[in-house]
């Protein structure tokens, strides 16, 4: 069953433009045009049926843990990975009724 990546709060308790909406792309390599790295870009949607579709849970917590490959920021000063999307609690939740039957026709 297809499944969509819901975003709520950041694990600080912060809410940010993305919290309660949908994962649509995120490009964690993303830097702006003078170097600076502020987690990537991230893109969201307020309704379900414009979210990405994951095959399985899994896949979409893989796009979670997601981080930059370059090797300015691929490690946080810790040493520990880069996951900027890890910040955010999120939740995995059916891909919307209507998608699905699409995909049993
Ligand atoms: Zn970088």
């Amino acid at each position: 069953m297809s499944v969509v990546l819901l975003f709520h709060e950041r694990s600080d308790g912060q809410r940010t433009e993305h919290s309660g909406r949908y994962f649509v792309s995120y490009q964690p390599t993303h830097h702006w045009a003078n170097g600076d790295y502020d987690g990537g870009l991230l893109v969201t949607a307020a309704d379900a049926r414009e979210a990405f579709q994951f095959a399985d849970a899994e896949a979409a917590l893989l796009a979670w843990k997601r981080g930059p490959s370059c090797r300015c920021h691929c490690f946080r000063p810790d040493g520990r990975p880069n996951r900027p999307l890890t910040a955010y609690t999120v939740s995995v939740e059916p891909a919307p009724a209507a998608a699905s039957m699409e995909t049993k026709a």
